[in-house]
């Protein structure tokens, strides 16, 4: 199998209640490369860079057989840069800068003998850049997912509806989809865009797990109540991460399977928010993931009692 995944790769600054941490690595296709790694390799990325891109996490990508043939590194210009600040109950956050920098005019390029990917995740960027990465494909993958946000949906609808309708799955949070869909009902927004083309809708309520729409029916995924939560900050890549690795993995695209999908993304979110940046999924193991998969089990499962 192959997986293909294209954003941001980026330096962020972030303040939470408990703490700030100024130009740490970031960016979308990091959180969402580094997570999917834990199920499958290799990892097509495509992204690009200033020179200024850490070292660090750049030989981080190779341990973890992140292909970076398809980052492109700008001489003499800078990464892009993202600095936000949470409020106290962690879900409302606020964008205190953005610098486009390398990403202001990023033409997406997939290598030659990588335009063939089964998998393939378009992280939160430009629609029309999303559509750049498709557009390069020779054959239809079995899976595209995308994610989007606030900012292309206000801005440039048009852009967002036509990439959706080239995707299976959309992977946005709850303020998104009532926003795309124009309709505060989730249940009913998730028909809207399924209307839009998608014959999948993943809808992250944050600490309030996630909604898996398809046809006709809705599954659930809690999240897991944690006692320590430091940050949110790629939470919902670490989760789109965590869904197409294993959808990668299993190569079943049935929707029972993505239910397992929708629970491993939301398990590899819950130890994303644990550290600052992506901190924590640098030190995660596969006993972590398991032990806290079993959680997430033990935490809806339940053994029937009818009374009438
Ligand atoms: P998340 O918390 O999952 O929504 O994603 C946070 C990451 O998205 C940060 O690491 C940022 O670098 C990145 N990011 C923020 N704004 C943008 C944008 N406009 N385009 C691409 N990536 C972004």
């Amino acid at each position: 199998m192959s997986l293909l995944v294209v954003g941001s790769l980026a330096y962020d600054s972030i303040e939470t209640p408990f703490g700030k941490a100024d130009k740490i690595v970031g960016g979308a296709a990091t959180y969402i490369s580094l997570s999917a790694s834990f199920f499958h390799s290799p990892i097509y990325l495509v992204s690009v860079i200033g020179e200024d891109f850490s070292p660090e996490m750049w030989q981080e990508f190779k341990n973890r057989n992140i292909d970076t043939e398809g980052v492109e590194i700008r001489k003499g210009e800078k990464s892009f840069f993202w600095a936000g600040k949470y409020g106290l109950d962690l879900n409302t956050r606020e964008t205190l800068k953005t610098e486009l920098n390398v990403l202001a005019d990023f033409d997406p390029k997939v290598p030659e003998g990588k335009r063939n990917p089964d998998y393939v995740l378009l992280g939160n960027l430009d629609p029309k850049v999303q559509r750049r990465v498709i557009e390069q494909l020779q054959e239809k993958p079995k899976l595209i997912a995308m994610d989007t946000m606030n900012f292309w949906i206000e801005n440039f609808r048009d852009e967002v509806e036509k990439t959706i309708s080239l995707v299976d799955v959309l992977i946005i949070n709850d303020e998104e989809a009532r926003l795309l869909a124009e309709d505060y009902s989730l249940a009913r927004a998730a028909s809207k865009i399924l209307q839009m083309g998608p014959k999948y809708v993943v809808i992250k309520k944050g600490e309030h797990g996630a909604l898996f729409f398809y046809d006709k029916n809705v599954f659930f995924a809690p999240a897991l109540p944690l006692e320590e939560v430091f940050d949110p900050t790629g939470a919902g890549d670490s989760f789109a991460g965590g869904f197409i690795g294993y959808m990668a993995k299993t190569d079943d695209t049935s929707p029972e399977n993505m239910k397992n999908a929708v629970i491993y993304g939301s398990v590899i979110a819950s130890f994303c928010v644990e550290e600052f940046g992506p901190s924590r999924l640098l030190k995660l193991s596969e006993m972590e993931i398991n032990e806290r998969y079993k959680a997430f089990n033990a935490l809806t499962s339940f053994e029937p009692y009818y009374i009438f």
